[in-house]
């Protein structure tokens, strides 16, 4: 039996739709109030959020771009003011801009590392005096495979996903003794609107080399993170893969 997280407070970037979503849903399902952000998709933001309104539990809807250092740290904040602390942060929010490295430009490069990485930083910095304070935090960054295996096309995103994996594995190793636990997720190919952006004859390609031979569900992925903010009290600094097998 999963440990329930009544009176907790979470934070999930990007939970408007795919892995956030699911996050913020099954945390919600053990009693974990929330605040959820998007950047561009409002109605699917408020859709989460009446979902959630009727499981019992409640859910703030913030507009961010994390990439923003501004907007990412007011995020932290404002979850803070309106609910008194936060104990569970969830680095989800994250964007793909596939090219080759010949076709690749600065914009592309640059939005993906602020994105999906520097935001991470961000949200971070911000939200671990609180924690530290209270002695109490649960950081779960959403990493990718394609940060520990590379992947053709993926440079930007791999760099990202890559060093979110890293910056785990410091910041687990400065704040553990503040009873803040941080880790990554690193999850496989999953059936999102992220992955729906990839041509079917490369999708087909994908999955003969995924050996359960089928995609990631966002759910899959969203028990995982749960299982480390609801009982992985003594689980720090590590990379959980959830890929099928894909990567091992
Ligand atoms: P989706 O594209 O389905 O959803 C992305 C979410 O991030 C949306 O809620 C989106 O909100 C939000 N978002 C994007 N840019 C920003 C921004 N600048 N500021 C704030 N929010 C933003 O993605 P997935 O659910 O598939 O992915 C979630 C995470 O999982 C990502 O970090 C991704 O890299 C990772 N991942 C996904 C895999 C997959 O196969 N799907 C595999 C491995 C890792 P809005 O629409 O409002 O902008």
């Amino acid at each position: 039996m999963i440990s329930r997280l009544d009176n907790q407070i979470a934070l999930v970037t990007g939970g408007s739709r795919g892995i956030g979503k699911e996050i913020a849903l099954e945390l919600a399902r053990l009693g974990a109030k929330i605040a959820i952000n998007y950047n561009r998709g409002e109605a699917e933001a408020r859709a989460v959020a009446e979902e959630i309104d009727k499981l019992g539990s409640e859910c703030l809807v913030l507009q961010a771009d994390v990439s923003d250092k501004n907007q990412a740290r007011g995020l932290v904040n404002q979850t803070i003011e309106h609910y008194g602390q936060l104990d569970i942060l969830v680095n989800n929010a994250g964007i793909t801009r596939d090219k080759t490295l010949k076709k690749l430009s600065d914009e592309d490069w640059e939005s993906v590392i602020n994105t999906n990485l520097n935001s991470v930083y961000y949200t971070v910095s911000a939200a671990y005096p609180s924690m530290i304070e209270r002695s109490y935090g649960r950081i779960v960054n959403i990493s990718s495979f394609v940060g520990q295996a590379g992947n053709f096309g993926q440079s930007n995103y791999a760099a990202s996903k890559g060093g979110i994996i890293a910056f785990t594995k410091s910041a687990a190793q400065e704040l553990a003794k503040n009873n803040i636990t941080v880790n990554a997720i690193a999850p496989g190919f999953t059936e999102t609107e992220m992955l729906a952006k990839v041509p079917d004859e490369i999708r087909e390609k994908i999955l003969a080399k995924i050996p359960m031979r089928r995609f990631g569900k966002p759910n899959e992925i969203a028990r995982a993170v749960v299982f480390l903010v609801a009982d992985g009290d003594y689980i720090t600094g590590q990379q959980i893969n959830v890929n099928g097998g894909v990567y091992m």
